[in-house]
């Protein structure tokens, strides 16, 4: 999935579990929804960070980012560990609605597949979906 399906997703998580954000906040939960594609050159994030890890693999695991999400909690507390989870966990839920999948325990083997396709017009449906249900549970 790209970036903006990622982030607007995660907006309307944690606007369901939170209802405001502070502008540190939200961009603590931008960050959060891009953060796993820190794994890809191509992405928003990779091309700042240019790592040479494999894609969709441990930065694409719940195994990794459960205990990194706990980190958060120790030094900025319990919402900003719920906005990194949200962020993050989501991410990984809507990559592993994509053709290629995720293996969401890495690095055991198991995968998760779905049928959409990264920046398709079936993710463009997605995202005006999303879009459409932030707008209407906004204030
Ligand atoms: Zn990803």
């Amino acid at each position: 999935m790209i970036w903006l399906t990622h982030s607007v997703f995660a907006f309307l998580i944690s606007k369901l579990w939170f209802n405001e954000l502070s502008l540190t906040q939200a961009i603590f939960l931008f960050f959060a929804s891009v953060f796993p594609d820190i794994d890809n050159k191509k992405s928003l994030i990779g091309k700042v960070f240019k790592l040479n890890i494999k894609h969709r693999e441990i930065f694409h695991s719940l195994i990794f980012f459960l205990p990194l999400s706990y980190v958060f909690y120790i030094f900025l507390g319990e919402k900003y560990f719920v906005l990194f989870l949200i962020g993050s966990v989501s991410h990984i839920l809507l990559d592993s609605l994509t053709k290629s999948g995720v293996r969401i325990l890495y690095p055991m083997k198991f995968r998760i597949k779905g049928f959409f396709k990264t920046n398709s017009f079936s993710e463009y449906l997605l995202l005006f979906l999303f879009l459409i249900l932030l707008i209407f549970f906004l204030d």
